[in-house]
This record gives structure tokens, sequence and C-alpha cells, in this order.
């Protein structure tokens, strides 16, 4: 006889798939409220016990209390931060993935699993402009891919410095996100932090900042940022890249948010600068339409981040003793993870499908959106443009307003399920903030969002 918990009750399996199907055929998906919804007191209370709670009862929970107290990430009018718009052959994917349970650790497990999600980082790779035989894995987002890789830099660097324990510092910017310098303080790496000319780490910061130290060779690597978050410059790749090469320096691009732009028609002559990354992440989550919880880490030298990031016990030798050198590849090597699901497969599978082409034109779109918004916003008389479109994301001001009055005008555009727009902070001032992803946001929807700061 079976466990009771492995055997599939299917009225409860139709229930479950009756609501995916719905929700992916809403269009657009409702926006929802986060934290503006309470959840009701004590919809939750009791249902973890002893005898387990009816699944019906569960689901319903969640539909009725819990989904709508989370803004869709996914809904044309979110906004914030950097959206995530998940095409529908991504969803649909990943439900495989999580109905196969698909393991992604290992070549000796998953091969299968590895020789797909390989596919999908060369064609990432090419877009780059890296060599052949650069390659890496996915992880779980920018974050651990940043870490990741500034792991790898820190002890090339410290090995080329002669010893693993070295003083060593990485080149980063102000702008660089946060992520960087939560990576440096984790790894006890210092901050090499340069001053850079409106925002843009630039070659020629980089050298003055160089020239005016007294101990740049402690300086192993940089790290540059391909669109920044807030407001999606991309710095002098070509230059920074150039300097790492003549001073043997790790090159490490964050192109969590902005490295899908390398797709677009316009913008793509600003990522040629890739080619000469040593590593290099773009979350397949943001601008790459897949679902949480995805990020491309690539190294130009793969064998080098194993070297470093392997885990090595007993039970695990045996995934490194494949015969076959080339096709011995564990994701499980070249991140700070040893498990993972095959979060690669839902972009692997949408970019097959829908083909290169729709990918440059969705990201495109976000582009374009941008480039009208702030056409927009520099005509209007209540509002004004704070620097140019970066990317897809327009930075602008309301005249007159402060902190607390943008914050007001936030939340009620999303109790009024309008939009998910949230102010930033730019030099030190609050100001409004848009940040387009999702191809089927609306000009239409722009214009509503900009009328409601008039008054
Ligand atoms: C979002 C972002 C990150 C962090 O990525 P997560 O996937 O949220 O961990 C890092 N760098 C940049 C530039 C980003 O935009």
């Amino acid at each position: 006889m079976a466990h009771p918990m492995f055997h599939y009750d299917e009225k409860l399996g139709e229930a479950i798939f009756d609501y995916c199907r719905e929700r992916l055929s809403l269009d657009p998906v409702p926006l929802d409220f986060g934290a503006a919804v309470d959840v009701a007191d004590g919809a939750l209370r009791g249902l973890i016990c002893e005898s387990g709670t009816p699944a019906e009862e569960v689901l319903e929970v969640f539909r009725t209390h819990l989904a709508p107290a989370v803004v869709s990430i996914d809904s044309p009018g979110f906004l914030a931060f950097i959206p995530n718009a998940p095409t529908k052959n991504s969803l649909l994917f990943d439900m495989v993935v999580a109905c196969s349970g698909l393991n992604g650790t290992s070549w000796l497990e998953s091969s299968g699993v590895v020789v797909a999600e390989n596919q999908a980082l060369d064609f990432l790779a090419g877009a780059a402009g890296l060599p052949e035989g650069s390659g890496g894995t996915f992880v779980s987002g920018g974050s651990l891919g940043n870490l990741s890789a500034l792991t790898v830099a820190r002890d090339v660097g410290r090995a080329r410095l002669g010893s693993p324990t070295a003083r060593v510092r990485v080149a980063m910017s102000d702008d660089a996100h946060s992520s960087i310098g939560k990576a440096l303080h984790i790894l006890d790496v210092e901050p090499f932090l340069v001053t850079t000319d409106d925002h843009r780490f630039t070659r020629a910061a980089l050298e003055a900042a160089l020239a005016a130290d007294p101990h740049p060779e402690t300086v192993i690597g940089v790290a540059a940022t391909a669109g920044t978050t807030n407001a999606g410059i991309v710095d002098d790749l070509e230059g920074l890249g150039a300097i790492c090469r003549e001073r043997d320096l790790w090159f490490h691009v964050d192109g969590a948010y902005g490295g899908a732009a390398m797709l677009s028609a316009s913008h793509g002559h600003l990522f040629e600068g890739l080619r000469h990354a040593d590593s290099f992440i773009v979350d397949p989550h943001k601008w790459l339409f897949a679902p949480l919880d995805c990020c491309a880490l690539l190294y130009r030298d793969p064998t080098v981040a194993r070297k470093v990031l392997a885990q090595q016990a007993g039970y695990l030798d045996v995934l490194h003793e494949a015969s076959d050198e080339e096709y011995d590849w564990n994701p499980s090597d070249f991140g700070i993870h040893l498990s993972r699901r095959a979060r690669g497969l839902p972009f692997w599978f949408s970019l097959c499908t829908n083909g290169v082409e729709a990918y440059r034109s969705a990201v495109q779109r976000g582009i374009d959106l941008a480039t009208w918004t702030a056409e927009r916003i520099a005509s209007s008389d209540h509002l004004e443009l704070v620097r140019p479109a970066g990317l897809s994301v327009v930075l602008f001001r309301r005249r007159g307003w402060d902190a607390a009055r943008y914050n007001a005008w936030s939340q009620e555009l999303l109790s009024r399920q309008i939009a998910f727009v949230t102010p930033t902070k730019w030099e030190g001032e609050t100001v409004g903030r848009l940040a387009f992803l999702h191809p089927d946001t609306t000009e239409e929807l722009v214009t509503e969002i900009l009328d409601s700061m008039r008054d």
C-alpha cells in the first residue's frame, strides 16, 4: 500500500489544474494588493495540525486570503522595482518542472536537464560575445550570481598575488547594485569605490582612481553594471573591459536587470564590451520573461570557477569521476549551491518555442515605452525629467512634491488598482520612477499614471 501522502488525488488535481488554467488565461492578471490588504485575522489558524486540513479548504484560504495579498509582479501595471513578466510558455513549462520534481544538480543525475540549460546559456553567452567554451549555470538570482562570481574573482586575484589571504579589493561605483557591496562584505573583500561622472563607471574614472591610490596592486577586479537598477545606466563596458585585459584584472559584469538589452536593436551596441567579461550575470526572471527565480551565471573560463566553487565530499566523489571531461558538467560546480531545481528550463522552453525575434521585440518594447514616456514628461507642465530614459527606466519629478506626497500617490494608485509604482531616491531627492518590462503595458496606462500626478 502506498503511503497516503504519495497517492494522487484526482479531484484535488483537477481543482489545482483549474486554478492554474484560470490564472494562466487571465488577461491581464489582477494587480492585487500586497501589504495594502490585511490577511484576515485567524485565516491561517489551525491549518497545520496532526491530522491535516482538507485540501479544498487550504486552497480556498490561498485563493481568498493569500493571493490578493501579493501584488502581481506579472501585471502590466507593476512598474515598481524591477517587474517580472513570465511568458505563458515559461509558466506552463515551470509546471512541468514542478510536477516532475525535476532535479538539476549534476550531470550524473540530470544530463537531460543540463544539456537543455546549457543550450540556453550558450545562447546568452553568444549574444554577449563571450568566446566558445564559456559556460556556467542558473542560480536563484542576481545576488547569488554576483556572490558566486566574485568568490571566483577573489580567489583568482589572491592566487595572482601569491597568497590565499592577501588583502584584495574590487573596484565598483556607487551605482552598483546593493548585492555587489553585500557580496564583497561576505567575502571579506574591500570595495574600491570609484567616483563617477554622472553615475556611469568609465575607464577614465577607474584609471584616475587607481593612479591616486597608494596600493593599486591590491585591486584585483572590477565589477561593472550593465544597466543600473535605479536608472538603467550601462557602464563603460568597453573601456573597463579593456583596462582589465591590460592589467590582468577580473572583469565581472552585473547585467541582472539590463543585460537583456543586449538583444535590443537600438541599444545593443552599449553591450559590446561584454565580450571582455570574465563573469557575467543576467536574470531571466527580470527582462527575459522567465518566472522567478532564475539568474544566468556565465564564466569565460568555467574550469577556473569549478576549481573554486565545486564542493568536495566522499559521497559526491562519483559526480566528479565521470569518464568524459567534456560532458562532466555539473551545474552544482559553478555557483554557491549544491541541490538545485531545473530552474533554467522554463526560460529554455520559452526561448525555443517563441523564437529569439519575439524576445528582441519584447525587450525593445520596454525601451520604446520608456523613451515615449520620457518625451511625454519632458513636454508636460507639472512634471520634469530627472535624466533621459535609461534602457527601460524613467526617473522624473513632480514639481512641488515631497517624499510623503509621492508615497501617498503610490498607495492611492495601488488601492485604486491602477498600477504599482514606487518612488526612489536620486541624489538625495525623492523622485518618481517607472520601470517598464511587460510588453503589454500601454501608453494609455502611462498617461493615466502621469495625469494622476496633477493634483
Ligand atoms: C535585481 C538586481 C540584482 C539582484 O538580483 P536578484 O535576482 O534580485 O537577487 C543585482 N544586480 C542588479 C543590477 C539588479 O538589477
